[in-house]
């Protein structure tokens, strides 16, 4: 059997069980299916685990308030169990921040299996494509579609390389990770703090409820010399614990032709 990267093997599952929607993304009914029993504790330092035996395995999972957080613990498992065969794992899951472990190579598959498995190509992508120029508020809903958290959905988002988007999570401290769209010219460098123009600060300071979006000057995100000749669409919303989620909608084609032709203007 040819080697197959995580993401395709979800994929490949979901079209065996001809799933074709969003509503028939049952992640336990696959779980099981692949000989996985699903129990919700309550876990202390981890957000799932899992222990295999034989042909059965059992995942255990935090309970959350949060169902689209439980699910892509599900999907997580799941991925391991199919990947990464004979071996246990006690996981955070879905905490991009925690990428030092030595087992980060594997837990990075898992994300990836669970991705694709709760947001295939095949039914995602035609949605994504109907949705012109989306903000987080527009994204929201198809999370709640999918029934996965919006921090999911626009990773993926990027991932799909569809939209001209950065995807970013920023708290107090500063950028905690990025995502971006492959197509988006590596030159843009997001800058490390959040400046003080941008939707996201006042957001993140109580100077503004709920989500925010609009215009805004490239340079009030990117610390190339030449932004200030650009224009973007931010959409911020609060997120987890003092964080903030943004994404950047880059719809000037000018960002993509001069991207790389210099890398920074000398004044
Ligand atoms: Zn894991």
């Amino acid at each position: 059997m040819p080697i197959q990267r995580p993401g395709q093997r979800a994929e490949q599952l979901v079209e065996e069980m001809s799933i074709t929607s969003a509503a028939d993304l049952d992640v336990e009914a696959i779980a099981f299916d692949q000989g996985i029993e699903i129990r919700y504790e309550r876990l202390n330092g981890c957000e799932a685990t899992l222990v295999g035996y034989g042909a059965k395995a059992i995942a255990t999972i935090r309970r959350s308030t949060s169902r689209g957080r439980e699910r892509f613990s599900i999907a997580h498992e799941t991925g391991h169990w199919l990947l990464h065969k004979g071996k246990s794992f006690r996981c955070r899951v879905d905490d991009i921040v925690q990428n030092y472990s030595s087992e980060a190579a594997l837990e990075k598959e898992a994300d990836q299996f669970a991705s694709h498995l709760l947001m295939p190509t095949a039914i995602v992508r035609p949605i994504i494509k109907s949705l012109a120029k989306p903000s987080l508020r527009d994204l929201q809903r198809v999370a709640d579609d999918f029934d996965v958290s919006l921090q999911a959905m626009s990773i993926r988002l990027a991932a799909l390389d569809t939209l001209p988007v950065i995807v970013a999570c920023y708290s107090k401290i500063g950028l905690k990770w990025q995502s971006r769209a492959a197509h988006v010219p590596s030159k843009w460098r997001l800058k490390r703090a959040l400046d003080d123009d941008s939707f996201a600060y006042d957001i993140l300071n109580g100077q503004a409820d709920g989500n925010k979006g609009g215009k805004q000057s490239a340079d009030t995100w990117f610390e190339n010399d030449d932004a200030d000749d650009f224009e973007l669409l931010e959409s911020s919303m609060p997120s987890v614990s003092g964080q903030v989620l943004v994404m950047l909608y880059l719809n000037d084609l000018e960002m993509f032709e001069r991207g790389y032709s210099r890398y920074a203007k000398k004044d």
